[in-house]
């Protein structure tokens, strides 16, 4: 009997015994590849050789290790059914370590008690839901039930790859190949997200964006620009460690190759630090809707709340800010010195006045939005929605620090690579990348200098205008 009759035979059988709707028919369907599996599972497993019980290279040290268990069981959770596996474990005295080569052999995780398919499945859920409802959602897609716990513990396992990866422009690369050539203008933009945390009450994420992306012209911009194109960076933590992370960013998208890179900023003095920092060619922005809050806050305090000339006030706002430099929206400003009152109108003068003089030269609006360029920051404030808030700000939902910091990471991950590529990108992205080829291929440095001398000299004549002003 052939394979095709064999199941012809089989679903007859099945069938036979109940009613034929077609739920009752994928039921049985479902069933039959569900007992189908767990038996091909269990006879691949019993088909290997038996393991011959001499010693075998440690993996650390390469010395003979022997067999210090015979028949240790472990059990893995598989996409066909859970899966008994007896096999020899070893431990290297020398090392002190202890191992089971048919784990190895079978590429099964080195930790854990799901198989790599299984790990996908879980961490695509548990990256996007919380670990109970994953629990409880899992029994629709899968017929083994899998226990919150076991998401978490799946989860946490990931997160701490994510969290001190050997490389982290290796992990950035993996996510989101580094493109062939650099693209011809980036977009950089961070800002701060509160958490809440257990331990600490509420607590700041840090998320950056560095997206791809040409100039547009004025209007189609938010049409255009798209976040797929971006790599997400997001820490729990300091500046330093925001600021390594983000080094990474650029790094994997050749951003000191990139002939415009726009820094937008929303005035925090920290990041524009951070900007000529990591990317001192870039022009600094400061993000018009941030200008404009603290003009039209400052009108809330002379006009007093809610007063029916505040629309009025806001218009102008936007109208004077749509210029090169803050000159002319300083000098209305100041003519309203005489109409001040009290100490508090006055604070609220002097504190948006002394914004504007801060920041004149990343507010030259007019000419960059006639060149297409974006000065709004719309995608990072999106970022925070769609890499933290969605997963980490649901109501009632409080982070232990540690799973948090884990968390926000994967987030970043998942939202560079995209559901489909992330689980591969988190296992490639723990590989040692290869030394830099610019580093050790020093016949090639004097070609390299000269790209390198090329590129500065394609930098953007406005560009040069802000590095010439700075
Ligand atoms: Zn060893």
């Amino acid at each position: 009997m052939s394979d095709a009759e064999l199941l012809r035979e089989l679903a007859r059988r099945r069938l036979a015994k109940g009613t034929m709707d077609l739920d009752s028919i994928e039921s049985t369907a479902e069933e039959a590849q569900r007992d189908f599996g767990e038996e091909t599972l269990a006879a691949a497993i019993e088909a290997l050789p038996p393991e011959d019980g001499r010693p075998v290279p440690c993996p650390k040290c390469g010395r003979p290790a022997a067999v210090k268990a015979r028949n240790r069981v472990r059990h893995i959770l598989t996409t066909a059914g859970e899966l008994r596996l007896s096999r020899n474990y070893h431990y290297c005295q020398h090392c002190e370590h202890g191992f089971a080569p048919r784990d190895a052999a079978l590429k099964l995780p080195e930790e854990g008690e799901v198989s790599t398919a299984m790990e996908r499945r879980i961490l695509d859920f548990g990256v996007n839901d919380t670990f109970e409802s994953v629990a409880e959602r899992w029994s629709i897609h899968f017929p083994t039930r899998i226990s919150s716990n076991l998401v978490r513990r799946v989860v946490d396992r990931a997160g701490a790859l994510c969290e001190a990866p050997l490389s982290e422009e290796n992990l950035q690369v993996a996510a989101r190949p580094r493109p062939e050539e650099p693209a011809s203008m980036l977009t950089v933009a961070t800002d701060g997200s509160m958490l809440l945390t257990r331990e600490d009450g509420w607590r700041e994420a840090k998320v950056g964006v560095v997206a791809r992306g040409g100039c547009f012209p004025p209007g189609v911009e938010r049409a255009r620009r798209r976040i797929e194109d971006a790599r997400y960076v997001a820490v729990l933590g300091g500046q330093q460690e925001f600021k390594k992370s983000l080094a990474a960013a650029l790094a994997a998208e050749r951003a000191d190759e990139v002939e415009t890179v726009v820094w937008l900023g929303d005035g925090a003095a920290e990041n524009w630090t951070l900007a000529r920092e990591l990317c001192p060619f870039a022009i600094q922005v400061l993000d018009v809707p941030h200008a404009a809050h603290w003009a039209m806050e400052c009108g809330k305090a002379l006009l007093g709340e809610g007063h029916c000339l505040q629309r009025h006030w806001d218009a102008r706002v936007h109208q004077l800010l749509d210029a090169d430099g803050p000159d002319t929206i300083i000098s209305e400003l100041m003519e309203c010195l005489s109409l001040t009152e009290t100490d508090e109108h006055l604070a609220a003068l002097d504190t948006v006045i002394g914004y504007y003089r801060t920041n004149a030269a990343r507010m030259q609006y007019r000419s960059l939005r006639v060149r297409g360029m974006p000065v709004g920051s719309g995608i990072v404030e999106s970022a925070h929605r769609h890499v933290l808030q969605v997963r980490m700000k649901r109501a009632g939902q409080r982070w232990s620090l540690q799973r948090a910091r884990r968390m926000v990471r994967l987030r970043a991950v998942y939202r560079t690579a995209g559901a489909v590529h992330f689980h591969q990108a988190l296992r490639d992205g723990r590989v040692r990348p290869p030394a830099r080829a610019r580093h050790v291929l020093v016949p090639n440095a004097p070609r390299r200098v000269k790209q390198r001398q090329r590129s500065l000299s394609r930098v953007s004549p406005l560009n040069r205008a802000w590095l010439a002003s700075n």
